[in-house]
């Protein structure tokens, strides 16, 4: 076997991993979180990770869902934290896994601090974000260096559901030159009027980006002033993120996926045969001259 002098860590009984399981496409995993499921007894799951991500769990492995879509009752967020620290204390190893990133709007760090304050041991797994792949898959840069020096990520509800009332929206619409918008579906109408009262223009650009990175995959070029009623006429539905700003016009160069912004149009190999040439027998890897 070729060995490529990479190591990862042992799951560790009695430890909970927070891990980020990227924004659906599983080729966006990476192999920290690939490693924990493959060693975790127990995992605990979020609506917006992918079934074909499950896969690759462990087939023995439990699953519990902690989701709150799809009509099944939510799960409250201190009884998901103190589940996990229960798995945790009967000897587990225990792989929290959610869409994104878990430090993203992800609420990694309450159930973090919970663990804390159990003494859990715990690891943090990053995971590519919703908004940063989203954009990518769009063929939308969040960063661009003739457009923007910074990039905001916002999030369009709070807890409560309600908009987040601790967001200065005259700060955000003057020193934000990209926003990058979560959970911002519900309130996008009213969030584009706080902008624009703000002074940001209404011709600026706007995508929006549902099931970003999925088979299922939809993109919606608006702007500012329209994206509300483009969106309900278009009946796009959550999970969607929202890019506002000029990098949104780099798609019409940039847009890879192009012309029909669909990942499913692409050619594909099976993992396995991705995972045999990394594991190939070392001569049968070097290229024949
Ligand atoms: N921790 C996650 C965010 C969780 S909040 C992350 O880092 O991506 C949930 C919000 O994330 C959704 O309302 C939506 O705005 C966004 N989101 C998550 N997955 C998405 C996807 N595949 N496509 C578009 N938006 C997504």
């Amino acid at each position: 076997m070729t060995t490529l002098g990479l190591d990862f860590p042992v799951f560790e009984p009695g430890w909970v991993w927070l891990v980020g399981a990227g924004p659906g496409d599983p080729g966006l995993l990476t192999l920290h979180a690939v490693n924990a499921m493959q060693q975790a007894d127990i995992v605990v799951y979020d609506a917006l990770v992918d079934d074909r991500i499950l896969n690759l769990l462990r087939s023995d492995a439990k699953r519990v869902y902690a989701g709150k879509r799809g009509g099944r009752p939510s799960s409250k967020q201190t009884d998901i934290s103190l589940q996990l620290v229960d798995y945790a204390k009967q000897g587990l190893r225990v792989l929290r896994l959610k869409g994104g990133d878990p430090f993203v709007f992800g609420r990694g760090g309450e159930e973090g601090l919970t663990l804390v304050e159990h003494n859990v041991p715990f690891r943090v797994v990053p995971g590519i974000t919703a908004g940063i792949a989203g954009a990518a898959y769009a063929g939308i840069p969040t960063t661009h260096r003739d457009c923007n020096s910074s990039v905001t990520f916002v999030t369009g509800h709070g807890s409560s559901g309600e908009m987040p009332d601790n967001i200065n929206w005259a700060a955000l619409a003057k020193g934000a030159p990209v926003l990058v918008l979560y959970m911002a579906m519900k309130h996008l109408r009213r969030i584009s009027s706080e902008l624009m009262a703000n002074g940001r223009s209404g011709d600026e650009p706007l995508a929006v980006i549902n099931q970003a990175t999925t088979p299922n995959q939809g993109i919606l070029i608006s702007t500012l002033a329209n994206a509300a009623d483009d969106v309900e006429k278009a009946g796009v539905e959550p999970p969607a993120v929202c890019i506002l700003g000029k990098v949104v016009d780099l798609r019409d160069r940039l847009n890879w996926l192009s012309p029909q912004d669909d990942v499913k149009a692409v050619r594909h190999v099976p993992f396995e045969q991705v995972l045999d040439l990394i594991t190939m027998p070392v001569d049968a890897n070097v290229s024949k001259s």
